[in-house]
């Protein structure tokens, strides 16, 4: 048959004989000093665009008395100042809609999306043709590392109604890729989504962890089958922790029956740049021919080396971007690193997410992320229901009491046994994460089941229970 020349591009022509590739790109397997080169070479010119097109980078390095010209390599970043999420948030502010961080022309914008914000409205930002094709070239490279082929199906169970990089660009990408995505969202609710699978028998099912689990533990009372008879065979997880907590990943692959892999990334960068490839050993950093990234120590201030067990914020320098490009942007996303090497051959960097900057609780000085916690009472279970409750009822995010930590008993454990529970509780988070808690037991099902919503695991107030 003869092929059709279309103008337009929706799937990459050739993302079908990409099946049997080892990655989706060979960028992913390139050596690092290779990789170093390429960057450098991109950045230098992403320098030069900045310098004659954005009002923000221009006041930012003039006032920080550095020119675009001296920054030439990956350490002469570490001249230039960080770029603050309260910084984008103001220069929305001053110049609607897309900000005085706006690199290009309106005219040639072609599509934004919405982030989630922590306070008050949203964030925008703003996509050229150059930086979409960039995002589904990076979310692809996630998608392949996780198992997922051209060919494949994919129920979509992120949500798809309110401009979040989990609605409309994961359906791009897939799309870009060869996969067909079954757009229903988490919006569209659980019985929808699990008719969907169950009448279309996705290869794939992509969700947020905590839905994803809800999702499973719901088939039997909307199908009257189990999720794991559905024919799902990969679980891709992302957009809040807990891909990366053992109990809730085990828990989805037990409940669908499928492999449960995790992906990272930002709406500020991308959709997801990080992806776990099938070793399930961290996620790697698949998009390094267009991010350069950085692990920032926070206590010292210092950039340290990506090296086995290295912790740190990230920091991302986009180059090639031209919408919205952002220059040594931080995070909040505190990682660590669990590998340089992998059988798979890619070469970039291996994490797991800790937790947000956002999150943290600094309790009598030790740091203190929520979703840590939870890993540790997850790990408890059958003991534990693995549900749990941070209450920070004090000013901002530093205490120097004990840390108020509200637990659900496991469903067949009984009540009289509380108090040793509670002990035990209180001596694992001391023994593993340096702080001291002071762990109520309640009933199993006390809190709220995740719906399509993000679980938070932090309460501003003690709760009426
Ligand atoms: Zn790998």
């Amino acid at each position: 048959m003869a092929s059709m020349e279309y103008s337009i591009q929706y799937r990459r022509a050739d993302a079908l004989e990409r099946k049997n590739y080892a990655h989706w790109h060979a960028v992913e397997s390139m050596p690092l000093a290779d990789l170093k080169k390429l960057q450098e070479e991109k950045l230098v010119a992403q320098m030069a665009y900045l310098k004659e097109r954005s009002p923000f980078y221009q006041k930012k390095f003039s006032d920080a008395g550095i020119s675009f010209d001296e920054i030439r390599t990956v350490k002469d970043l570490q001249k230039v100042p960080f770029t603050l999420k309260t910084e984008i948030r103001e220069s929305l502010k001053a110049k609607p809609p897309f900000g005085l961080h706006l690199a290009a022309d309106m005219e040639d914008v072609i599509q934004m999306q919405a982030s989630s914000g922590t306070t008050g409205s949203p964030s925008y930002v703003a996509l050229t043709q150059g930086d979409a094709e960039m995002w589904h070239e990076m979310n692809a490279r996630c998608f392949f590392a996780s198992g997922i082929r051209p060919g494949d199906m994919s129920l979509h169970g992120f949500a798809l109604a309110k401009g979040f990089v989990g609605g409309v660009p994961i359906t791009q990408s897939m799309q870009y890729m060869g996969v067909i995505d079954i757009p229903i969202g988490a919006d569209g609710g659980a019985d929808r989504l699990l008719r969907a699978a169950a009448d279309v028998r996705p290869r794939v099912l992509a969700a947020a962890p905590n839905f994803a689990v809800f999702l499973g533990e719901k088939a039997p009372d909307i199908l009257g089958v189990e999720a794991k008879t559905l024919g799902i065979e990969v679980v891709l997880v992302g957009g809040e922790p807990g891909g990366g907590i053992p109990a809730i990943r085990q828990r989805i692959e037990e409940v669908w029956g499928a492999k449960c892999c995790e992906m990272l990334g930002g709406t500020d960068m991308g959709v997801a740049y990080w992806g776990e490839c099938e070793k399930q050993s961290g996620m790697h950093m698949v998009g390094m021919d267009y991010i350069i990234t950085e692990l920032l120590n926070p206590e010292t201030g210092e950039v340290i080396p990506f090296e086995d067990g290295a912790e740190g914020e990230l920091i991302y320098t986009a180059i090639g971007r031209e919408a919205n490009p952002l220059v040594r942007f931080r995070s909040g996303d505190h990682v660590e690193v669990l590998g340089t090497k992998c059988a798979c051959g890619r070469t970039g960097p291996k994490v797991r997410c800790i937790g947000r900057t956002d999150d943290m609780l600094i309790i009598r000085g030790a740091n203190v992320f929520p979703s840590a916690i939870q890993s540790i009472i997850g790990d408890m279970t059958p003991e534990t229901n693995g549900v749990m409750r941070v209450v920070a009822d004090f000013e901002g995010h530093t205490s120097q009491g004990a840390l108020k930590v509200i637990v659900e008993r496991g469903p067949d454990r009984s009540p009289g046994r509380d108090k040793e529970l509670k002990k035990s509780i209180e001596t694992h988070l001391r023994n593993s994460l340096a702080f001291k808690a002071d762990v109520r037991i309640v009933e199993p099902d006390t809190f709220e089941k995740p719906g399509a919503v993000k679980v938070a695991l932090t309460l501003r107030e003690y709760p009426d229970l």
